[in-house]
C-alpha cells in the first residue's frame, strides 16, 4: 500500500505558471497535462505523493457502473490509462481484465438492467451475464446469483504504482514536484491570484489548482469560501496470493474483490464505510440526506476524533501552522470488525480463499460532495483559482480524464468533454433555487 517517494529538498522555486496543491492522482495529472501544453508547473504535496486515497483505493479502472453525467470523461480516462501506462517503463499493474457486478436478488439484477438500459448509448461492451455464464465466471455450478453485469475492458492497476509512476512522467515533463511542503494560503495581488503562501515560503503564480482531496473544503472555507465536502473512511484488505478462479474485478453485495499483481486480492466491501460527524456535517446535511436516505443500511455515521480533529472548523493565517503540516498523511484506523465479515463474505465467495489469512489492513478518507461526481473549473471571486476534487470515492480510474480536463480549462484549449456538469458553483446555484 505504501507509495514511493518522489520529491526534492531542493530549494524552492520563486515562481511558475501554476502551482497544483495536492499529491494524488487529480494533482498529479493536472500537472502532467498542464506541463504538456507547455505550462511550467509546480506541485507541492503535504505529505508524500499519492500517500492519502491515492494509493489507498482498491485499483477499479471501471466504465460500469458510472453515473452518466461523468461517463465521457470516464470513457476518455479509460483511453488515457491505458496510453499512459504504455509510457511508463515500470509496470503498474494496468490490466485490461474486466469487472463484475454479480446479482443474488432480483432487485439488483433489476438495477443492472437499469443502468445498461440508461447508458447504452454509450456504446459501452457492458452486458448482461446469465446464471450460468456467472457461475462459469465464478468457477461453481450452483447458481447462487442470477446474472451480473459484465464490462471486458474495464482495468485495474496498482495504486500505489500507477500514481508515483505518474508523478515520475510529470517529473519527466518539467513538473517540480515538492513533497513535505503544504500550501497555507492563496497570495492576492491586484484583485487576482498572486501566488500560494507554503510552509517553506512564497511561490509567486497567476494560477492555482486546489487538488487537495478531503482537505478541499477546509482549505478553501479558510479563505471565505463554503464547499459542501464530505468525509467517508473506507476500510480494506489484502491477502497474500492464492489460486481463486477470478480473473478480473468482481463486486458483490457483501464482498468486492481484485486480483493484485503480487498475485494477491485486495477485497473490501462497497458502500460499507464511516461517514464522518465532522462540524461541516451539519452544515451541509440537508444536500446529503438523497445519499444518506440510499446507504444508511449499510454506511455507519460516526463522531469521532474528526470533529476536533484537522477535518474540523479551523481558522489560520499564512504564518500559523496549518491543519495540513500538523497531519501530513491522513491514515485513518481501518474497521477490524467489517474487516472480518468482508473476509468471511470472500471465502464464500471464493472458498479456495479458506485457508489464507489477510496479510494488510488499511483505510482511506474519501472524499465526497453531494451528487457525487468530480469538481473541476473556477472559483468565482477568485480569479486564478481552479478546483480538481470531489471525486467521490471512484477517482481513481477517472483520474487522468479529470486532469485533463482542468489543464484545457486552464489554458483554454478545446475541453475533452463539456465541463459544465463538474461545475463548482453548482451547489451553490442549488442552495439559492
Ligand atoms: C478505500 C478506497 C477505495 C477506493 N476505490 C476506488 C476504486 O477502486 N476506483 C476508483 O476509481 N476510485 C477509488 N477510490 C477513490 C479514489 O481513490 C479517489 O477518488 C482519488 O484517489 C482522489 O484523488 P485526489 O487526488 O482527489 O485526492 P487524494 O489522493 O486524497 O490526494 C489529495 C492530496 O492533497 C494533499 N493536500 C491536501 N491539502 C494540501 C495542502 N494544503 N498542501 C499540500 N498538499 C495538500 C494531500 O496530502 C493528498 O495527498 C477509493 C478510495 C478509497 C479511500
Amino acid at each position: 500500500m505504501q507509495a514511493s517517494r518522489t520529491g526534492s529538498d531542493a530549494p524552492l522555486p520563486e515562481a511558475a505558471d501554476v502551482v497544483v496543491i495536492g499529491g494524488g492522482v487529480a494533482g498529479v495529472s493536472t500537472a502532467l497535462f498542464l506541463a504538456r501544453r507547455g505550462r511550467s508547473v509546480v506541485l507541492c504535496e503535504k505529505g508524500r505523493i499519492a500517500g492519502e486515497q491515492s494509493s489507498r483505493n482498491w485499483g477499479w479502472i471501471r466504465k460500469m457502473g458510472r453515473d452518466h453525467r461523468e461517463l465521457p470523461l470516464m470513457i476518455e480516462s479509460a483511453r488515457l490509462w491505458e496510453q499512459l501506462a504504455a509510457e511508463m517503463p515500470e509496470d503498474i499493474g494496468y490490466r485490461k481484465c474486466g469487472a463484475t457486478y454479480l446479482a443474488r436478488s432480483e432487485a439488483e439484477l433489476h438495477r443492472h438492467v437499469d443502468w445498461l438500459e440508461a447508458n447504452g448509448h454509450f456504446g459501452l461492451d457492458s452486458r448482461l451475464l446469465t446464471g450460468n455464464e456467472t457461475d462459469r465466471l465464478l468457477g461453481r455450478n450452483d447458481q447462487q446469483f442470477l446474472g451480473a453485469l459484465h464490462t471486458a475492458s474495464d482495468a485495474v492497476a496498482e495504486p500505489a504504482l500507477a500514481v508515483p509512476a505518474l508523478a515520475r512522467l510529470a517529473e519527466a515533463q518539467g513538473v517540480r514536484l515538492i513533497e513535505n511542503c503544504a500550501v497555507r494560503m492563496i497570495d492576492h495581488a491586484a484583485g487576482r491570484i498572486g501566488g500560494v503562501i507554503t510552509e517553506r515560503g512564497r511561490i509567486a503564480c497567476a494560477e492555482v489548482v486546489l487538488a487537495g482531496g478531503v482537505w478541499s473544503r477546509g482549505f478553501l472555507e479558510n479563505i471565505g469560501v463554503a464547499f459542501p465536502q464530505l468525509a467517508i473512511k473506507s476500510s480494506v484488505l489484502r491477502t497474500g496470493p492464492a489460486m481463486v478462479p477470478c480473473s478480473g474485478a468482481i463486486g458483490s453485495q457483501r464482498v468486492s474483490i481484485r486480483p493484485r499483481r503480487d498475485g494477491g486480492y485486495t477485497i473490501a466491501r462497497s458502500g460499507a464505510a464511516e461517514f464522518q460527524l465532522i462540524p461541516a456535517a451539519f452544515r451541509y446535511l440537508p444536500q446529503y440526506m438523497p445519499m444518506l436516505r440510499d446507504r444508511w443500511q449499510i454506511m455507519k455515521i460516526r463522531a469521532g476524533r474528526q470533529f476536533f480533529g484537522p477535518l474540523g472548523r479551523m481558522k489560520w493565517g499564512a504564518d500559523d501552522i496549518s491543519p495540513f503540516e500538523r497531519v501530513r498523511v491522513l491514515d485513518p484506523r481501518p474497521d477490524a470488525s467489517l474487516l472480518n465479515d468482508v473476509m468471511a463474505g470472500a471465502r464464500e465467495l471464493f472458498p479456495q480463499l479458506a485457508g489464507v489469512a489477510p496479510v494488510e489492513s488499511w483505510a482511506g478518507m474519501i472524499d465526497v460532495v453531494p451528487d457525487e461526481i468530480p469538481v473541476i473549473g473556477p472559483i468565482p471571486g477568485h480569479d486564478g483559482l481552479s478546483v480538481v476534487t470531489g471525486l467521490s470515492g471512484h477517482g481513481f480510474g477517472i483520474g487522468p480524464g479529470v486532469g485533463l480536463l482542468a489543464a484545457q480549462m486552464i489554458t483554454g484549449d478545446t475541453p475533452v468533454v463539456d465541463p459544465a456538469a463538474f461545475s463548482p458553483t453548482r451547489f451553490s446555484r442549488r442552495a439559492a433555487a
